[in-house]
């Protein structure tokens, strides 16, 4: 169709949400539904006739959360200029509601969106990593608990291009994996590829190696 009316949605960080009344106060913020948390559409009222100002399968399709952030249910879109999202004697009677207002709403969202506070051992991690990235030119750090882990490859990335390194990492699981090929001076790269030459011998004739210094634990 192309000319229906854009529904009362608003991208807040690459997310979207619909500005929603539960009752007629305050405006609330309902997410996206995740792949696994039910979902309902923007219309789902029995006996409402959808508003044909607005895309139908946009009406309908069942892609947002049952609940507004603060927990309320039952919640209605907020009106656009094209009125509310059925067939109602308040349309374009009652102004569009352009922006959240629901005070706890907008504190959950806040809260969702705040940075991870870096731990205690985090400075030390990154000491330690830069340091083995210096001699081994790698670096592997087990046990990183979740919301550290991306705080701990920005941390080691500014440390790297500081020094002006390449880095490249890896966050996975509960790890991160880290290399910079230029961390190491010509006299270690040798002396690198030395160690690794007998790693790879010692464990092709069956030897039990020790952890080496560049594979360390969090904590
Ligand atoms: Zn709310």
């Amino acid at each position: 169709m192309g000319t229906s009316a854009n529904l009362n949605t608003i991208a807040i960080h690459g997310r979207s949400y619909v500005l929603a009344w539960v009752g007629a106060s305050a405006a609330h913020l309902v997410a996206e539904a995740g792949a696994e948390d039910p979902a309902r559409p923007i219309m789902s009222h029995a006996g409402a006739e959808p508003n044909p100002a607005y895309d139908f399968d946009e009406l309908t399709n069942a892609s947002w959360a049952t609940r507004t952030l603060c927990g309320r249910g039952e919640w209605i879109m907020c009106p656009t200029e094209a009125g509310r999202a059925f067939l109602s004697m308040w349309n374009e009677r009652e102004d569009a509601v352009l922006a959240p207002s629901c005070k706890r709403c907008l504190a959950i969202l806040d809260k969702q969106f705040a940075e991870p506070v870096p731990a205690e051992r985090l400075g030390w991690n990154v000491i330690r990593a830069m340091e083995q990235l210096q001699e081994w030119g790698c670096v592997h750090v087990l046990g990183v608990p979740a919301d550290q882990a991306e705080l701990l490859r920005k941390r080691l990335r500014v440390e790297a291009r500081h020094r002006g390194w390449k880095f490249l990492s890896r966050v996975g699981d509960g790890y991160l994996i880290a290399a910079s090929e230029d961390a190491l001076s010509p006299e270690r790269r040798d002396l690198v590829m030395a160690e690794s030459m007998q790693r790879i011998h010692a464990v092709n004739s069956g030897a039990q190696l020790s952890q080496p210094s560049w594979r360390f634990a969090w904590s």
